[in-house]
């Protein structure tokens, strides 16, 4: 079965060659999209998060890589949000989720074990999603379902009602405001008792993230972890 899967895979690598959507190399195997020296060794690790500037309903970041401003990373993020490139999205999540995975004893202790992790992709108002076709998030959040099993909260649980300026220029307590009960948890029924995860591209200054970790916590006893692709 696994010979007729790899001769399925070169078949489709003749007939439809894909490239990487960061360096424009051809790439071959299970990496699709982002080729394995991008995957391996272009990114920098991202350097982590000091739990203490976390409010307390956020338990962890995790981020994959560190942002490069002007960078690789930069440009494949930019790509991916703006020019409809789901399936880049997709693998991209495999990525992170295999690292999650891998590095799961470190973030999910204890009570979060227990709790079954639930994927939430930070929606987008349904404007922007209208506009763009998809949802990046919800791209990512595909790919991390795909290694871990986690069961996913798409749009029909949790919908951006407010549609929001952009970040760029406000100051922290501005950029609260702006964001503040953006989001909305259509079905609390859907988080209680569970170790929600929220996805997103990039984690920033964590506005817009804890935001809606606050909306998914709110007067309920839970806590959330957040995950990235990118730290800036
Ligand atoms: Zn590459």
């Amino acid at each position: 079965m696994k010979l007729v899967k790899k001769y399925a895979d070169s078949l489709r690598d003749v007939v439809f060659p894909v490239t990487c959507a960061c360096c424009g190399l051809s790439t071959t195997g299970k990496n699709r999209y982002i080729c394995y020296w991008c995957e391996t060794k272009r990114f920098q690790e991202a350097s982590g998060y000091d739990t203490g500037i976390l409010p307390e309903q956020v338990r962890f970041v995790y981020s994959m890589w560190q942002f490069d401003k002007g960078g690789y990373l930069q440009d494949l993020l930019h790509n991916l949000k703006y020019n409809f490139l789901r399936e880049v999205g997709v693998e991209l999540g495999r990525l992170l989720g295999r690292r999650l995975d891998e590095n799961l004893d470190n973030y999910l202790t204890g009570q979060i074990r227990e709790n079954e992790p639930v994927l939430i992709p930070v929606p987008l108002h349904k404007s922007k999603l209208k506009k763009r076709g998809y949802n990046q998030a919800e791209a990512l959040a595909a790919g991390i379902s795909e290694m871990t099993r986690w069961e996913i909260l798409g749009q029909e649980h949790v919908i951006r009602q407010k549609k929001t300026k952009t970040q760029t220029g406000l100051n922290s307590g501005q950029r609260a405001e702006n964001l503040r009960d953006a989001f909305l948890l259509k079905s609390p029924e859907s988080v209680q008792g569970r170790f929600p995860i929220i996805v997103d591209d990039v984690f920033t200054t964590g506005t817009t993230t804890f935001e809606l970790a606050r909306t998914i916590c709110k007067n309920r006893e839970l806590s959330t972890g957040i995950v990235t692709v990118a730290q800036a």
